[in-house]
């Protein structure tokens, strides 16, 4: 089968390689959508922590059952694969937080993936509900986002986006844009989204009820306008380059929370701050990385229903072939999400 194959940073090529064997207990998968993601691109170019090589990388990943040993879905049924296969046993695994789960293995980072035609899918996945049926209407592209939406909802959940809330989200990528929409199915009173970069600015204007733009207005002058005076109740990093500082804190509301939802790079890991502004303010900041078999289930669930509708996120359709093209795009960020999928449905 072809699959795009990742030996190291920097080095990742379109192969022939031999078609995964179906694991004892598991699956084969015929991939039919695999959406590409900003971490995607930071493997390729620069690595990244749970990455193991060589890899074929995708993790937003849904297809055809194409062979099964055992139980579990049969040969034919549509599914979205939950990309990680963790031990079931530890004490993250077994209160319903697997994706910290010390011997976790992702596919697409340390097992093989879907930019690939065909996907082994391992026992484990089967075993405990990774696989997921598609129900209608969803296609398979907007199925592959059950991923990454699932990952906004453990971030959301983590820092309790609800009801009345008014929410900031730093990055108008596609995690920004699928932020700003579960927000507002959630309640949201108002959702700003706040993006230095032209072309994505012009994007989040269809996404949210405010953009603002951080180098060109004052952003806190931005934020007490739209939130009448009051700061945000929450604030989601969704992009790289908005480091926790004095300034981030100036935003927000009393309680008002922090999601840690984008790694950060190496100058902002260690922020000064005024914990007392914590302290007196009762703010909270809170990390998020990954998503949880459940949170995949309720993502695919609200794809399905539309309650929050993807449809509008795909800007680039291709062919795994033209896989260069797809991560230049998410790397250039221009458009949001690109997906490989061989018919586009
Ligand atoms: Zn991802
Ligand atoms: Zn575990």
């Amino acid at each position: 089968m072809m699959a795009a194959v990742l030996e190291g940073p920097g080095e990742i090529s379109l192969q022939e390689v031999d078609d995964p064997a179906c694991p004892p207990g598991g699956l084969v998968l015929e991939v039919e959508a695999c959406s590409i993601c900003s971490t995607d691109v930071k493997m390729v170019r620069q690595g990244q922590r749970d990455l193991v090589c060589p890899r074929i990388l995708g993790h937003e990943v849904s297809g055809v059952v194409a062979e099964r040993d055992g139980a579990g879905p049969r040969v034919g049924e549509r599914v979205q694969i939950y990309p990680g296969v963790s031990c079931a046993k530890c004490p993250s695994c077994r209160r319903g937080a697997e994706n910290l789960c010390g011997k976790v293995r992702i596919l697409g980072f340390s097992l093989d993936g879907g930019f690939a035609e065909r996907l082994a899918v391992p026992a484990e996945s089967v075993r405990d509900g990774g696989v997921f049926p598609i129900p209608e209407p969803a296609t398979f592209e907007e199925a592959a986002l059950a991923e990454p939406l699932a990952c906004s909802i453990n971030a959301q959940d983590r820092v309790g986006v609800s009801e009345g809330d008014s929410v900031i989200i730093f990055g108008a990528g596609p995690a920004g844009v699928l932020h700003a929409i579960l927000a507002q199915e959630r309640g949201a009173s108002m959702v700003a989204i706040a993006e230095p970069l032209e072309e994505r600015a012009r994007i989040a204007k269809g996404w949210a009820d405010q953009v603002l733009r951080p180098g060109r207005e004052d952003l806190q002058d931005g934020a007490m306008e739209a939130t009448d005076g009051r700061g945000f109740d929450v604030a989601i990093l969704a992009s790289r380059d908005r480091p926790v500082d004095g300034s981030l804190l100036a935003l927000l509301a009393p309680r008002g929370r922090i999601s840690l939802f984008s790694g950060l790079p190496p100058s902002f890991e260690r922020p000064r701050l005024d914990l007392n502004l914590l302290h007196y303010r009762e703010h909270l900041i809170a990390g998020a990385y990954g998503c949880t078999r459940a949170e995949n289930g309720e993502a695919l669930e609200l794809i399905t229903s539309r309650g929050v509708d993807v449809r509008g996120l795909f800007t680039m359709r291709i062919p795994l072939r033209k896989i260069s093209a797809g991560l230049d795009h998410a790397e250039r960020r221009r458009g949001l999400k690109a997906v490989l999928t061989e018919s586009g449905r």
